[in-house]
């Protein structure tokens, strides 16, 4: 994918990203490891993320004299989409220790790979003006389009996504649906395959997150991944149709 299709697509270069990225794909690297490198990587690029925040001048006093100094100006909300934003939550929280964290429940239907809405609890009027939207995977762009809606008709101003991994598919359904959100993420992957999982990916965030390896679900007389790779294609050749 060429990068610069997407003006609002950062990747970051930082090679502490690279390097702890690479333990994080590892199959072998275990949800504790795995955790604390979630963490790690989401401090850089939250770090990163937020370099365009706008400052207010205050005036501090040091134990010698007083001094024009800076605060940040915008109140910011960290809005994870549960469940595997969760483990991006405390890193964020130690950049800014006053954001305001707000959940949205959005899970992916496995046959459609739609988002379904599960838990929202936003107040009526917005509280914050720049919003984080932290997913560690950016994979079809549904979810994060949809938690984007949401935020927008709560009255965000300004909304970034913040991703470890994101599919060619993800950004260009995000980048179309919404131009005037970043995507903040340590790389962008080949694709995705049928199953709607980003190749090469890490596998299921979630599931390497808190350890829950138990497999999809099945349901008898029905092959989910059929409908699941007519989607993909679709992803696919919007992105292959796009200017
Ligand atoms: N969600 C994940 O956890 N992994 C993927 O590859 C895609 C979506």
């Amino acid at each position: 994918m060429d990068p610069t299709r997407f003006p609002q697509l950062h990747v970051s270069r930082h090679p502490l990203v690279e390097h702890k990225l690479a333990k994080l794909r590892d199959r072998r690297t275990e949800p504790k490891k795995f955790r604390e490198l979630v963490r790690e990587l989401s401090w850089l690029l939250g770090y990163e993320a937020m370099a365009d925040l706008t400052t207010q001048p205050i005036t501090i006093e040091t134990p010698l004299e007083p001094m024009a100094g800076a605060e940040l100006a915008p109140k910011v909300g960290l809005v994870p989409v549960l469940r595997a934003g969760l483990g991006m939550v405390d890193a964020m929280l130690e950049l800014m220790p006053s954001a305001e964290v707000w959940h949205i429940g959005l899970y992916r239907d496995e046959r459609t790979l739609k988002p379904v809405e599960y838990y929202n609890k936003l107040p009526d009027a917005a509280t914050v003006q720049v919003c984080l939207i932290l997913d560690p995977m950016l994979a079809t762009g549904g979810s994060s389009s949809a938690t984007v809606d949401i935020l927008k008709a709560w009255g965000a101003v300004r909304i970034k996504q913040v991703s470890l991994i994101a599919a060619p598919e993800g950004v260009a359904t995000l980048s179309a649906a919404h131009p005037d959100v970043d995507i903040h993420v340590a790389a962008v992957d080949r694709a995705l395959n049928e199953r709607g999982y980003i190749v090469p990916g890490l596998g299921d965030a979630g599931d390497r997150q808190f350890g829950t390896f138990a497999g999809p679900s099945s349901e008898p007389g029905h092959d989910p991944a059929d409908e699941t790779a007519e989607v993909v294609r679709r992803l696919q050749r919007n992105l292959a149709e796009e200017p």
